[in-house]
This record gives structure tokens, C-alpha cells and sequence, in this order.
């Protein structure tokens, strides 16, 4: 591999009379090469057939019916996993019930928590087996499945490990009780560690669980199923149901579910509220964002791109959270857009198994339809689109990084969740403007601040009607930080303390 630095220069006989912006252009197409480092999947062992993981055990579906699960990165099956029907739901239901009545109620609060302590080495110790399995079935890269979404997994699970026995010093004078049955229901951009914080707080705080897994994505799942056991949590207490949309409306209605958590489209989220109206169920809804990331004259540009591209690039841009909305200060929006450009010019797409690949897989062939729905929306609406000229695999479901350029607020693409790498970028020229630029959105889940005065970051976080704002960096995250939305971003809160009381009844 070759540097920029090491092959840019030229002798002054040699000089080269190129433009600044394309000398740029030039520099990054034609240095940066990486040699193939793909991760191995030799140790994986996949089943070709899952069942229902109830009660302990991995069971037949009663239906009978399966589906494939496939890697998006080349459009190849996986596995077949089950289809869990009515009948399936209430099995797991009843088997969770009955752990609460059972072992898990009657367990002493330091005893569930060493089990969670147990979970969280063993995930740990399966990290990698888990990082693979978890690009292949999603097509985030290696890099992050491995440097992000386990280690947080695990660290989840530490986390709420260590409240199972302290939950009097976290509500003092209040005696806490464990709701009941929860039915969990997940999407499939972050599938372990979205299932990691759903399992984690509920157990620790004596629940039981049916967990519903995104139809694309139920591998770990299924996966973390041999871990629960093999950690010693009792039979019945985590059940896990793969299945499509129907799996999860049946596991809402159930009668002896008593909460309802759900992370997914807000579009989901209002049928979930709805089907729960004039029930006793309890329910947090983590649905969907707009995010705006806003870069101010005085920030540090090139820690900014960094964050940008971070923030919107990221796992595809499968990130609820992500920045898909550029806010930059009209003095400064010319060379942060070209420094952006020459940036994606470097970023690598393509296998996600590749520890060098920066941008994977899209998730499946409907979201890749619904991405490049929104290329044409874009065009349609008038928006200059900007793509970089890197190339992508012949098979699978790929996306370049994108910037839609020349953006109005009134714009669908603007306005509307895309969940791709795509990127719409505005100016403005004063902090109000971009305060009220950025809150024009049905969505208020996260946002970014960069600039150099701290008062100026505190005074924008404190305006953004944003569950979490991030200044001068982009995409962290922490157990112990709480996360949820306004508006139509959700209903409650996950992580933290804030996320242990969701799933408690408390009482003088
Ligand atoms: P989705 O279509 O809403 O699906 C989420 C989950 O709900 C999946 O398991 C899905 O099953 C299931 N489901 C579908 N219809 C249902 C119904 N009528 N009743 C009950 N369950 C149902 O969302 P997605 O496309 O998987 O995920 C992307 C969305 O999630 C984005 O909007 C993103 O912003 C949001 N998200 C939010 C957060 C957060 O913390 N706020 C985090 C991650 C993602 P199938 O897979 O079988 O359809
Ligand atoms: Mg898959």
C-alpha cells in the first residue's frame, strides 16, 4: 500500500498545472489501493434449518413453514429459518409465563445477575464467530460488526448484569417488581446488539421474554439462543420466535404479554399503538429519525467530514440515528463539500467480510428498491444527486455513498427516512436559522453540533428537540447513556438507568 503523501509529489520539471479541487480528485483515485483482507469464515457453523427456540429447546413451527434468510452480499441463502404462526406465539407466551412463576421468579435477584454476567463473558468469548455471522446475514462490514455491535453487546449485558442486584439503591424507597411477560420486537440494522438492548434491562429486572427478530436478520438470534443456555438461564425465560410482520402483530396482541417494546419504522410503531389503545400493556416504541448533523464556520472541517461521513455512511446508513440531514454554514459549505466529496472518493464498498471495506451490503433487495426510489424522488424534485465513481460488486444489493446537493426544506428527500447512505445537505447562515431548519421534521431522535465554542454547542443541544445530541463527534454510544426520541421518533426510553424502569412496576 502507498500513501498519497509518498506518490503525490512532483519535481519541478514535472509540474503539475492541474486546478487545486481536481489535483485532489486525482490523488485519492488513483493512491489508495488495499489488497483484499477478507475474514474467515471457516470456523462458522451454520445450520441449514432453524427451528423456534421455546421453552428451552429449538422446536418445529407448527405450520410446518420456513423461510430463507440470505446473505445480501451476494444474494445467497443461509438458512432456512421458521415461520412462527399464532399458535407458535402463544406456545412461547405460555413458556414464559411459566419461567416467571418458575425458576426465574423465584431466583434471587444476585443469582440472575451472575447468570447475566455469564451471558455477557460468553458473548465475549464468541465475539468473532458472532461479528461474522452477523455481516453475513446483514452486510454491515466486518470492522464494524466486530468493533462495534458485539463489544456493545456485551457490554449491555455487563451493564444491566450489574443492576439485577441494586435496583433498590436505583429507585430508593420504592419497591420495584418485575412487569411480567415482555414481547420484544426488533429490526435488522443492528440485529444482536438491538436484541441485546431489549434482553438486558428486562432480565435483569426479573422478566421474562418472547423476542421477535427481524425477517432478514435472525441468525444471531439464534445464535444467542445456544449462549443463553449454555450460560444457564433457565428454560422459558427467553423464547425466540423468527418470523415476518404477522409474528410480531400476534406477539402485540397476546393477552398474557404485559409489555410491549418494539424498535422499528414509525410507520410499525403507530400499528403497534394503536393495536395497545385501551389495554392495560405497557410499551416503548424506538422508531425513526431525520437526524440533522449542523457544522458551524468556527468547527474543525476536517474533524466534521469525518463525522459526517461516520454519521450518515455507517452501516450503510441503516442507522436510526444517522445525520442524513447536513446543515453547514453558508460561509464554509463550499470547501466542506469538497473536502466531503474527495472523502467518499476514498471510502471502499463491497464485501462485508472485507476488514478494509468501509460501506457493506444493503440490507435486502426491498430496501436497496427503496433507496434508489429516493435517488429518482430526488431527481424528480430537482436536487443536484453526487455519487463518487467507485465500484461495487456485480452481485448483492449495493448502494454508493450519495449527497443530494441544492436541498429545500419542503423536499421528500428532506423530509422523509430513507435509511441508505444517502445524504441531503443545506446551508444556513445564522444559529437560529439552523436551530429552526433542523427541528422542521415530524422526527426528533438525534442530532450533531460541530464547532469550536462550547457555549454555542450547549445552546444548540439544549433547542434541538432531539433525544440525544452529539457534539463535535457522531454515533456513540454507551449502556449507561440513555436513548429515545420526540415526536414521531418514539415513545420511552432504552439504556441506563432511564431503561430499567420500562420494565418495573414500582411501588411505595
Ligand atoms: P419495521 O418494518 O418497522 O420492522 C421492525 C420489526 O417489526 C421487524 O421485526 C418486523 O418484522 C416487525 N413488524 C413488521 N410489521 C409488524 C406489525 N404489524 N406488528 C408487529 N411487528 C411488525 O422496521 P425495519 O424496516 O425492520 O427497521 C428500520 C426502521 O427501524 C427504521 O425506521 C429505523 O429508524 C428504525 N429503528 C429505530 C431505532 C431506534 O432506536 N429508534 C433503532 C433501529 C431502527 P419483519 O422483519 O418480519 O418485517
Ligand atoms: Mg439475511
Amino acid at each position: 500500500m502507498t500513501t498519497p503523501d509518498e506518490t503525490s509529489e512532483s519535481t519541478p520539471e514535472t509540474a503539475d498545472t492541474t486546478p487545486t479541487s481536481d489535483k485532489r480528485e486525482l490523488r485519492f483515485d488513483t493512491s489508495w489501493s488495499y489488497a483484499p483482507a477478507p475474514e474467515s469464515t471457516d470456523h462458522i457453523r451454520l445450520e441449514s434449518t432453524y427451528g423456534l427456540f421455546i421453552d428451552g429447546e429449538m422446536v418445529e413451527p407448527a405450520s410446518g413453514e420456513r423461510f430463507s434468510t440470505i446473505n445480501p452480499a451476494r444474494d445467497e441463502k443461509l438458512a432456512d429459518v421458521s415461520m412462527a404462526g399464532a399458535a407458535d406465539v402463544d406456545r412461547a407466551v405460555q413458556a414464559a409465563r411459566q419461567a416467571l412463576e418458575g425458576p426465574w421468579g423465584q431466583m434471587s435477584d444476585a443469582e440472575r445477575g451472575k447468570i447475566l454476567f455469564r451471558v455477557a463473558r460468553m458473548i465475549q468469548e464468541r465475539a468473532r464467530e458472532l461479528a461474522i455471522i452477523e455481516s453475513l446475514d446483514g452486510g454491515k462490514p466486518i470492522r464494524e460488526s466486530r468493533d462495534i455491535d458485539i463489544p456493545l453487546v456485551a457490554a449491555h449485558f455487563f451493564y444491566y448484569a450489574g443492576w439485577a442486584d441494586k435496583l433498590e439503591f436505583a429507585f430508593p424507597g420504592r419497591h420495584a417488581r418485575p412487569l411480567g411477560v415482555a414481547g420484544q420486537i426488533i429490526p435488522w440494522n443492528f440485529p444482536l446488539l438491538m436484541a441485546a438492548w431489549k434482553l438486558a434491562p428486562a432480565l435483569a429486572t426479573g422478566n421474562t421474554v418472547v423476542l421477535k427478530p427481524a425477517e432478514t436478520t435472525p441468525l444471531t438470534a439464534l445464535k444467542l439462543a445456544e449462549i443463553l443456555q449454555d450460560a444457564g438461564v433457565p428454560p422459558g425465560v427467553v423464547n425466540i420466535v423468527t418470523g415476518a410482520g404477522e409474528t410480531g402483530a400476534e406477539l402485540v396482541q397476546h393477552p398474557l404479554v404485559d409489555k410491549v417494546a418494539f424498535t422499528g419504522s414509525t410507520e410499525v410503531g403507530k400499528i403497534i399503538q394503536r393495536a395497545l389503545a385501551g389495554t392495560s400493556k405497557r410499551f416503548t416504541l424506538e422508531l425513526g429519525g431525520k437526524a440533522a448533523n449542523i457544522v458551524f464556520e468556527d468547527a474543525a472541517i476536517d474533524q466534521a467530514v469525518e463525522g459526517i461521513v461516520n454519521g450518515i455512511f455507517f452501516n450503510q446508513g441503516h442507522v436510526c440515528c444517522a445525520g442524513s440531514r447536513l446543515f453547514v454554514q453558508e460561509s464554509v459549505a463550499d470547501l466542506l463539500v469538497a473536502k466531503l466529496k474527495d472523502r467518499m472518493a476514498t471510502l471502499i464498498v463491497g464485501d462485508p467480510l472485507d476488514k478494509n471495506t468501509d460501506i457493506g451490503a444493503i440490507n435486502s433487495s426491498d430496501q436497496l428498491e427503496k433507496i434508489e426510489s429516493y435517488l429518482e424522488i430526488g431527481k424528480s424534485e430537482g436536487v443536484e444527486v453526487y455519487q463518487p465513481s467507485c465500484s461495487v460488486p456485480d452481485s448483492g444489493f449495493w448502494c454508493r455513498p450519495t449527497l443530494f446537493l441544492g436541498c429545500a426544506q419542503s423536499h421528500r428527500v428532506v423530509q422523509e427516512e430513507i435509511f441508505g447512505p444517502v445524504l441531503a445537505v443545506q446551508t444556513f447562515r445564522t444559529v437560529d436559522e439552523a436551530i429552526k431548519k433542523a427541528n422542521n421534521t415530524p422526527y426528533g431522535l438525534s442530532g450533531g453540533v460541530w464547532t469550536d465554542k462550547g457555549a454555542k454547542a450547549f445552546r444548540i443541544s439544549d433547542k434541538l428537540r432531539a433525544g440525544v445530541v452529539w457534539a463535535n463527534t457522531y454515533n456513540k454510544f454507551d449502556p449507561s447513556s440513555p436513548f429515545g426520541g420526540y415526536k414521531e421518533s418514539g415513545v420511552g426510553r432504552e439504556g441506563g438507568l432511564h431503561g430499567l424502569s420500562p420494565y418495573l412496576e414500582l411501588s411505595a
